[in-house]
């Protein structure tokens, strides 16, 4: 057996069976490459679901979590940390809210959102109690949580979870008009994913954000972002709201706010919305911990510093001429913003999964999503030279039968 059998079977044995991953066992990373068991590289086009944007083992964040695990780790929010201050100032000065409140993992930061919108709409816009409505839409991701797989349109996120938490309206991605029919006095917040990306890198129509936001604020609702994996850099832009001049009043963030170091998420919104937070009405043991903050901080600097998000929009381009220059009979199309493409095969291909399968073979990392499109999603770290290398690998995959 080789070691990557050994360790397959282990987690076989032991694990519970709630993932299908790639029958690959990494055991060490560098940038965009990964090695696994056997001592194999492979490119990696997945980047942990873009919370490695700021590639693996970034020599400035391992300096930075070594140093600060070794001063203090975790206080509790019970006490202060020299870290947390300049975490929130650092956030909120980058992305323009006045305040930020820290979690963990993207799910609860969407639970944070969601609490934070319901009080908001309790308590500043007035709705009767228990009566908030929050609009999300089809093809969601938000995360695991009961209350977040309430308002999954995913049936496999759901079945056997039930009973679910009402208070969620589902109505089609990108569908304004149904928007405008749903808008009533009850509607606290819409909830988006300003690009799907568990959906398949699925773009909304233009002009869908801004509409989204005209109707948030002629309702006196609150417009809510989820950018857990299109914020920071993956699309070209810092947040992908971006890309129609919008300002939500609720932005979450996840995924690469840490660099993937360690789980570090927050929401960020200004007085109004972080306003409905008094002591002891929400929280958590690790958020906003020393540790955390101080891996994040740098992790934002790196982003920054090394022009992260300009490279994902340039690259970006290049990536995406390069693929759609591709002739396979199996490609239907090439979608994608920044560093994030899909590409959508057609029926006739036979599912992703065996592209996917193939590519790790030749020594490149991709999952696929939702059966039919491979998803691109590298470090922003990436180079042309690694682009080029593999295009030209992904080229030879998808023009065989
Ligand atoms: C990954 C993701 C989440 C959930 O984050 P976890 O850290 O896995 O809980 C929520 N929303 C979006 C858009 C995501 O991509």
């Amino acid at each position: 057996m080789s070691k990557t059998q050994e360790y397959i079977a282990l987690e076989d044995s032991y694990g519970a069976h709630n993932y299908h991953p790639l029958d690959v066992v990494v055991s060490r990373a560098d940038g965009v490459w990964v090695w696994d068991v056997d001592g194999n590289k492979y490119m990696d086009f997945l980047a942990a679901y873009s919370a490695v944007n700021q590639g693996h083992c970034h020599p400035r964040l391992v300096k930075v979590m070594a140093e600060q695990m070794c001063r203090v780790a975790l206080t509790s929010r019970a006490f202060r940390n020299d870290q947390l201050g300049p975490f929130c100032k650092e956030v909120c000065e980058l992305a323009g809210y006045a305040r930020m409140l820290p979690m963990n993992t993207g799910a609860e930061a969407v639970e944070t959102a969601v609490k934070a919108a319901r009080k908001w709409g309790y308590t500043v816009k007035g709705i009767a109690d228990n009566q908030a409505e929050i609009i999300v839409f089809a093809g969601n991701f938000h995360g695991r949580t009961t209350t977040i797989v309430s308002f999954s349109s995913d049936e496999d996120y759901r079945f056997g979870f039930g009973p679910f938490t009402p208070g969620f309206r589902i109505l089609p991605y990108g569908d304004l008009d149904a928007v405008k029919l749903a808008m009533n006095p009850n509607v606290c917040a819409v909830l988006v994913e300003p690009i799907q990306g568990e959906a398949g890198i699925v773009a909304p129509p233009e002009g869908f954000l801004a509409g989204l936001r005209e109707l948030t604020t002629e309702h006196n609702s609150l417009l809510v972002c989820d950018e857990i994996q299109s914020g920071l850099g993956r699309t070209g832009r810092l947040f992908a709201f971006e890309h129609e001049n919008v300002r939500p009043d609720i932005v979450i963030i996840g995924k690469a706010l840490s660099g993937g170091m360690y789980p570090v998420s927050a929401i960020l919104a200004d007085d109004e919305v972080m306003g409905v937070f008094k002591p002891g009405e929400h929280g958590s043991t690790f958020g906003g911990n020393p540790l955390g903050a101080a891996v994040a901080r740098e992790a934002l600097r790196v982003l920054v510093e090394e022009g992260m998000v300009e490279r994902s929009a340039e690259l970006g381009d290049y990536f995406m001429k390069r693929l759609r220059a591709i002739s396979s009979p199996h490609v239907e199309l090439i979608r994608g913003k920044g560093l994030w493409i899909g590409i959508v095969l057609n029926e006739a291909a036979g599912g992703a999964r065996r592209f996917c399968e193939a590519l790790q073979r030749d020594g490149l990392l991709c999952k696929e999503t939702h059966e039919t499109v491979i998803r691109v999603a590298p470090p922003l770290t990436i180079t042309r030279d690694e682009i080029d290398w593999a295009v030209d690998l992904m080229a030879r995959v998808l023009m065989a039968p």
